[in-house]
């Protein structure tokens, strides 16, 4: 079997959304580094494939041409116009974002399989910067003064590198966090989810809208369907886990009872039919708020916990943590230290974002059953919706096409 040593100053370990931005951007930067995977790509991963205004408004950072010349004329990605909520009684709700004069490619949402979206972020890595591998998975981490020592494997070979900055993009089952001893789940801040490609639901919006539905007596849970090309759509439900162990609930056949039983959704799927497996998977997010940056090692996307705990989308805080960990490895390399006090403040700058998102988050555990009235109250009421979507929306709509995300170093 071949040994290679490769020796470098920055490892990613994860090619998912968040170890690929953070590739693309310290590409950017000119800094070079390699980045590893043990998968080999296109690769599957469960999602519901939503990209929201987080992901797009990365995506205009890595270079604003990809939405309108690269994303909005294949039918790879779907472009989404708004949202629908469907209430317990089955009655619908859209809120279309009818783009505004001259504004035609300022979509909001778009929905795109993972397994093309994961490929498409790739091929935007930088080769004369980032050294990619795949199919190369680490094995064990070990660290000796300043210095890692990464074992990596790949079918036909052993690697060895060395590296003064590891970061953690490994995802939800990460090797990085296994190795710091804080891979531990915890219920409160997990979501448990599963989702499925089906055909032919009926019923679906000629706006392609992202349509959700909270189910009445399951509080901080929400079932979804999201659009596809060719008559596909991505189903899903997903339920805070420790609501689902008090309902002693099994996430599985909860999806399948809505599907075939909840009279505000199952005569939607009359016609329908799954093109592939039910497949679950866990989405560890923000409100825990974990350590994420020490001497030597930075965690971004999921092997942070950077899901938002409100919605369980975790690609855009994935890309934007990756976003903000390529300015502060820019910071620890000019100061030629990479000690938490160099680049301790990651924490703080990833964190402030979500600071709405985890109070709210936080809120709903302490009291479910009226967080879930209030929801519904807020959901049902005209107005106060109406009100959401065309003021506070449309201001994000305009930031995320128009504003740089500012990043404070100190
Ligand atoms: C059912 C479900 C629905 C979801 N729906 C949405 C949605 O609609 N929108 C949204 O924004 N988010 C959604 N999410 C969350 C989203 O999928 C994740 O937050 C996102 O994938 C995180 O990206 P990441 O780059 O951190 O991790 P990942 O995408 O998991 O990538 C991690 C990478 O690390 C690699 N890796 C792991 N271990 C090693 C190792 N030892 N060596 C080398 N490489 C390794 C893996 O192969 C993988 O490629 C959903 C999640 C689930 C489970």
């Amino acid at each position: 079997m071949a040994l290679e040593k490769i020796n470098t100053s920055i490892c990613i370990i994860g090619a998912g959304p968040a170890g690929t931005s953070t590739s693309i951007f310290l590409s950017k930067l000119g800094i070079k580094h390699i980045i590893v995977d043990s998968a080999n790509f296109p690769r599957k991963k469960v999602c519901g494939d939503g990209l929201d205004l987080k992901s797009l408004r990365m995506l205009n950072h890595i270079d604003p041409k990809i939405i309108p010349n690269e994303l909005l004329n294949t039918p790879d990605f779907t472009p989404s116009w708004g949202f629908r909520i469907i209430s317990p009684k089955g009655v619908n709700s859209d809120f279309i974002l009818n783009p505004e004069k001259g504004y035609e490619k300022r979509v909001p949402f778009i929905v795109s399989k993972r397994i093309i979206f994961d490929n498409f972020l790739i091929k935007k890595l930088d080769s004369s910067t980032a050294d990619f591998r795949q199919g190369t998975k680490i094995t064990s981490i070990s660290k000796e003064g300043e210095t890692w020592t990464l074992k990596a494997s790949t079918a036909d070979s052993e690697l060895t590198i060395t590296c003064k900055l590891i970061v953690g993009a490994d995802g939800d089952h990460s090797t990085v966090l296994k190795h710091l001893g804080d891979r531990k789940v915890n219920r409160r801040h997990y979501i448990g989810s599963v989702r499925q490609y089906w055909k032919n639901v009926s019923g679906m919006s000629n706006h392609n809208l992202l349509e959700i539905y909270y189910p009445k007596n399951l509080p901080m849970s929400y079932f979804w369907i999201f659009p596809l090309s060719n008559g596909e759509a991505n189903v899903g439900y997903a339920i805070t886990n420790e609501i689902a162990k008090n309902f002693n609930l099994n996430i599985r056949e909860t999806f399948k009872e809505i599907i075939e039983k909840d009279p505000a959704i199952s005569h939607r799927f009359k016609d329908a039919t799954p093109i592939a497996e039910l497949e679950g998977m866990g989405i560890p997010v923000a409100s825990l708020q974990r350590k994420v940056v020490g001497n030597g090692w930075i965690l971004v996307g999921d092997a942070a916990s950077m899901a938002s705990p409100t919605s369980g989308e975790g690609i855009g805080t994935g890309m934007m943590t990756g976003y903000i960990a390529a300015k502060f490895i820019e910071k620890g390399i000019k100061a030629n230290d990479f000690s938490e006090v160099v680049i301790g403040n990651y924490s703080r700058e990833i964190f402030k974002r979500m600071k709405l998102e985890i109070r709210n988050y936080n809120l709903s555990l302490k009291y479910p059953f009226i967080a879930n009235l209030v929801a519904n109250y807020l959901i049902g009421n005209n107005f106060i919706s109406r009100f959401i979507v065309n003021y506070k929306f449309r201001g994000l709509l305009k930031t995320c096409y128009e504003k740089e995300v500012e990043v404070e170093l100190e």
